[in-house]
């Protein structure tokens, strides 16, 4: 019996839309989803008791995980703009870095 109310994050935040759509058009991945995902704070747990969205997340340990995840995607899109061959332009990476450090701070903010 599952009594957890809470709604998590993906450890890889579950692969949130932009993750996955710049990972499959920069590396040609796009794989099935899991149904049971592992969280941010270590659980195994239903995808649907899980949520890529800051405002939807109550469980305290997964925002601060997705706050520092976010961040360290952040990091890692504007180098995939200094890397040979990617396709990748620097606009891009700027933008898409911006996005991720917004999201960061949606999941610092406790109100959400
Ligand atoms: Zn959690």
């Amino acid at each position: 019996m599952n009594d957890d109310p809470h709604i998590h994050v993906g450890a890889d935040l579950n692969a949130d839309a932009a993750t996955r759509d710049l990972l499959a058009s920069t590396f040609g991945l796009a794989g099935d989803l899991p149904s049971v995902v592992t969280t941010g704070c270590g659980q195994r747990v239903p995808r649907a008791m899980t949520s890529p969205l800051p405002e939807r997340v109550t469980c305290l340990a997964c925002r601060e995980h997705a706050h520092r995840q976010h961040l360290r995607y952040a990091e890692q899109v504007e180098r995939l703009a200094d890397t040979p061959g990617l396709n990748v332009t620097r606009e891009q990476a700027r933008h898409a870095a911006a996005e991720y450090r917004a999201l960061a701070a949606q999941f610092s903010d406790p109100d959400g």
